[in-house]
């Protein structure tokens, strides 16, 4: 694999506690935890899968400093933007929900 341990902010791949999925996960460098959905998407696509709840991102990789997510807004996102896409993880329907506090 080709991510470098870094002080920069990054997202690593990381599976989805409750459906076990595969995901890119970035905790610096943000106020809160992202999970977001490995797929690569134009950022037409990721425009049309976001929502209110759902962010879309703007995953900058580089070889020096690895992956990092940087939020961008779906709707007002430059559609030539160069750089690849993921939005928000979401488990698909019928996953049951994770009790305890595991999180
Ligand atoms: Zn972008
Ligand atoms: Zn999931």
């Amino acid at each position: 694999m080709p991510w470098k341990p870094t002080t920069a902010p990054r997202a690593v791949p990381a599976e989805c506690p409750r459906c076990g999925a595969p995901c890119l996960r970035q905790r610096e460098g943000l106020p809160f935890d992202v999970l977001a959905d490995t797929e690569r998407l134009t950022p037409e696509a990721a425009a049309a899968r976001t929502t209110p709840n759902r962010l879309a991102w703007c995953l900058r990789e580089s070889k020096w400093t690895g992956a990092r997510l940087v939020e961008v807004l779906g709707q007002l996102h430059s559609p030539v933007c160069p750089w690849p896409h993921v939005v928000n993880h979401q488990c698909p329907p019928g996953t049951p929900a994770v009790k305890g506090a595991l999180w």
